[in-house]
């Protein structure tokens, strides 16, 4: 046992042994279970007979609860937390056009309200670390995320084809040199918006910089026919939008094939991959790269067309999957974004296992943002923070907290600042 850790400058930082029905992280559940923390660090975790008493600890009794790790939200997009849910009208290309009217709208005033608001809501989801797209002005959004209590990587997003390519490459190198690097604890990476939007010299770039980086692949059918032969309603979009020049090239592949060949073996953030054909998985499977899934988000778009998402065929052949909220204005919980919410979507739709489950909340989402995935488990040393979700039956274990709705409560907070 441990108990003597934690003696900081000759102070002894307060120690709380958390009391509840279960705890579960990526490596297990253990029901009954006490936790010990001291000053924002895990010393031990086990069953209350392995830990048993504490003296000096304030005992925090979560026994209506189950415990867990603050959660990893792989990808938002905080900046559009201000306005409310947006209908979808069944047209991605015309939903896109409001989102980029609502954003054109925007002040850095505006701009960094609604951050506040979906940094707020993020940790009434018990969110620890997010995966944050930023659009423009960008340097707004990780001003005010790394002024809050969340961590992760602040991902500012750029958009460029053909000719735009190299003013988007400019971009993208001074907003590193300005404000990436240093020891934070919110990461500067980058996001080449899509595989439609931004240009292959954009994306190389970015991946060549060794920061996290973040693209939406193969998010919709559109997007597989522009890349296809070049047509279809986002060629449409990007003429309207003026974004259309002679230098955008067409590379006639799937968008996958497409994303992997260009990345090599360049680590990368898949976001969506709601269209993959079953020859891709052994591709991603030896790619250097992590998917991102938002359940909810794909369900309201009617991604993929059949339902099926491939992510658990995709774990099943050793991919990491990690799970995203995407925006507000596509989730049913207008007071949190919360992956805890994304779980209990697929467990209800799917009866997809708690374990894994838990692994694309907290290690596989780290991975992908950069992180140290010991941080969102319980073995000892710093954590992102604890969580309790309560209204389970006595001795309940995490399988019924995910058929309930109630909410996550912080028993530790998260600390970054
Ligand atoms: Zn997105």
């Amino acid at each position: 046992m441990l108990h003597n850790r934690g003696i900081t400058g000759g102070q002894m930082a307060p120690r709380i042994l958390i009391r509840a029905s279960s705890a579960i992280d990526a490596r297990g559940e253990t029901a009954p279970a006490s936790l010990l923390v001291e000053g924002g660090e895990i010393i031990e975790i086990g069953t209350p007979q392995q830990v048993g008493d504490v003296p000096d600890a304030r005992i925090v009794d979560a026994t209506d609860a189950v415990v867990l790790p603050g959660l990893v939200n792989a990808h938002c997009h905080l900046d559009l937390s201000g306005p409310g849910p947006v209908p979808f009208t069944g047209s991605f290309a015309s939903w896109l056009d409001e989102v980029l009217h609502l954003r054109g709208d925007a002040t850095p005033e505006s701009m960094a309200a609604a951050v506040g608001r979906g940094i707020e809501l993020s940790l009434a989801g018990g969110t620890a670390f997010v995966g944050d797209i930023a659009g423009v002005p960008r340097t707004t959004q990780l001003e005010v995320l790394r002024s809050s209590p969340l961590g992760g990587t602040c991902f500012p997003e750029f958009f460029g084809l053909g000719t735009r390519q190299q003013a988007a490459i400019e971009e993208m190198d001074s907003i590193l040199a300005e404000h990436g690097g240093g020891d934070r604890d919110v990461l500067l990476g980058l996001s080449p918006h899509a595989t439609y939007s931004c240009g292959p010299r954009a994306i190389s770039h970015a991946v060549d910089r060794g920061v996290p980086v973040a693209i939406h692949v193969s998010e919709s059918l559109e997007e597989a026919r522009f890349l296809a032969d070049g047509s279809g309603a986002f060629r449409e979009k990007i003429e309207r939008l003026g974004a259309w020049n002679e230098g955008v090239e067409i590379p006639g592949t799937h968008p996958v094939d497409y994303i992997l060949d260009l990345l090599g073996d360049r680590p990368a953030l898949l976001v969506h991959l709601n269209y993959v054909e079953p020859r891709h998985l052994d591709l991603l499977a030896d790619a250097n790269v992590t998917v991102a899934y938002c359940p909810r988000a794909s369900d309201y778009f009617g991604h993929p067309s059949d339902g099926h998402h491939a992510y658990q065929a995709m774990i099943d052949h050793g991919i990491p999957v990690a799970l995203g909220t995407d925006s507000l204005l596509c989730l049913d919980t207008p007071d949190r974004i919360s992956v805890l919410d994304e779980m209990r979507h697929l467990h209800r739709r799917d009866g997809t296992e708690v374990s894994t489950l838990m692994t694309m909340a907290t290690h596989h989402a780290a991975r992908g943002l950069g992180l140290d995935p010991s941080l969102v488990d319980f073995s000892p040393g710093a954590t992102g923070g604890v969580i309790a979700v309560g209204g389970v039956p006595e001795g309940g274990r995490f399988v019924d907290a995910l058929h309930l709705d109630e909410p996550p409560r912080w028993l530790v907070p998260p600390v970054s600042s």
